[in-house]
């Protein structure tokens, strides 16, 4: 959990300085082109994490998200830079407490291993290793391995299990800190991780340096824009996030900076976490083959970026219709997910104070409040103490495990409805 603040504290004040110094002319934090031209567009935006206990009610940080798209590389971003680094350190966000993200884990470590033949004792460098549960993975399947983490008390986790780390923010110059049995990695790793670094082009110059330049293996898992488009999935724009990748803009971006897309179907979609787009690269002049779909990917977008606005726009009041219907209709309303999709979804919807809570099963968010829509995160008990009669799930990636722990409780609603059904 992020530490509360005051609303105009630090990483907030810096931000909205900088969102009013952001101008037109800005390049492409890519590949120093553009021009830009902004393509959605979320006003007054909370920050994923920031849920916060009732007595703060009322004053979260809040701003317009904006994303760009640029027209020479492709690659949609934010513009403009702002410190959220005092933000990281305390930020405790974790997937480890779901079976299903639990077994992701241990797939992708096998799947790299068995894929590319790593021997044991290959060695694995993760940026943004969070509380180690990934490495733990790796080192099961006979990797050693190294984290290098910004959050103090995400290192301490790590430490815990036993899996050494470096508290520190990954720049350029951070690939020389490593110790020296992985200054010449077999696999740098990042989940989740490459779309929140304002400088990507940097962080991949810095990866090639770290990977071994004859076996090296660049495994990168981001959300997937085509599908976030695709899906209205609306809530997967966060102020954390400075860039959006496709498979295409991802392999381009690769290119220009020494590496090969090897493959974009390490894991089936349906081992996959919801939305990922993993691949897996290499130095070009690696001895590694890139597959068939990998070779012959094309450049290119089926975004229709000038229309996804209106698109968006919809998606929002689909959602408040359905809300709004069931309301009228005398129907109880709850949500199922207190993570970042549930904290964006309702921060974007007019209805959101017709939803009577969000039940999450992570027990650090029980009693707080959702930034902007005050919608209370509590235990999934309450189902049975304040029934109602239909549940949308925003984490829907979890929909199966979900449905089971929802259908245990009694009174249990009648109606279990994906976020992404209502958003069509
Ligand atoms: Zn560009």
């Amino acid at each position: 959990m992020s530490k509360e603040r005051e609303a105009g504290d630090g990483p907030h004040r810096d931000a909205k300085r900088d969102e009013m110094q952001q101008g037109g002319a800005a390049r492409c934090r890519v590949c120093g082109g553009g021009p830009l031209h902004r393509w959605v567009h979320l006003p007054d935006m909370p920050l994923t994490e920031e849920l916060h206990p009732p007595a703060h009610a009322g004053k979260p940080f809040l701003a317009d998200i904006d994303v760009y798209v640029c027209e020479a590389c492709g690659v949609s971003q934010t513009v403009g830079m702002r410190d959220l680094s005092p933000y990281y350190i305390d930020y405790g966000y974790t997937v480890g407490q779901s079976a299903f993200a639990s077994l992701f884990m241990e797939r992708l470590a096998v799947a790299v291993r068995d894929r590319y033949g790593l021997k044991p004792g290959f060695s694995v460098v993760e940026i943004g290793s969070g509380d180690g549960v990934q490495l733990k993975s790796f080192e099961r399947a006979g990797a050693r391995v190294y984290g290098v983490e910004p959050s103090a008390s995400l290192c301490q986790a790590s430490r815990a299990r036993g899996i050494p780390v470096m508290e520190a923010l990954f720049e350029p110059a951070t690939a020389a800190l490593l110790p020296e049995a992985f200054r010449s990695a077999d696999v740098l790793l990042l989940t989740y991780t490459f779309d929140h670094l304002p400088d990507p082009s940097g962080m991949l110059e810095a990866a090639r340096q770290t990977l071994h330049p004859g076996r090296g293996l660049l495994v990168l898992e981001v959300h997937d824009l085509d599908q976030i488009v695709e899906r209205r999935e609306y809530c997967l724009f966060e102020h954390e996030h400075y860039t959006y990748w496709t498979k295409e803009t991802l392999k381009g971006a690769l290119g220009r900076c020494g590496f090969r897309m090897l493959t974009s179907e390490l894991l089936p979609a349906s081992q996959r976490r919801g939305n990922s787009l993993l691949i897996v690269a290499a130095p070009m002049d690696a001895a590694h083959v890139p597959d068939g779909r990998a070779e012959a990917d094309r450049i290119g977008t089926t975004i229709d970026y000038s229309g996804f606005q209106t698109e968006l726009d919809s998606g929002i009041a689909a959602l408040d219709a359905f809300v709004a219907a069931e309301s009228a209709a005398g129907r109880k309303v709850a949500g199922y997910g207190g993570g970042g999709r549930g904290v964006m979804t309702l921060a974007a919807m007019s209805t959101a104070g017709q939803i009577a809570y969000v039940c999450d099963a992570n027990k650090a968010l029980h009693g707080r409040l959702a930034p902007k829509s005050q919608v209370p995160v509590v235990d999934i008990a309450r189902l049975a103490e304040q029934p109602v009669d239909t549940l949308i799930v925003f984490s829907y990636g979890y929909m199966a495990e979900i449905q089971e722990a929802v259908r245990k409780q009694p009174n249990a609603p009648q109606r279990i409805v994906s976020m992404l059904e209502l958003l069509k």
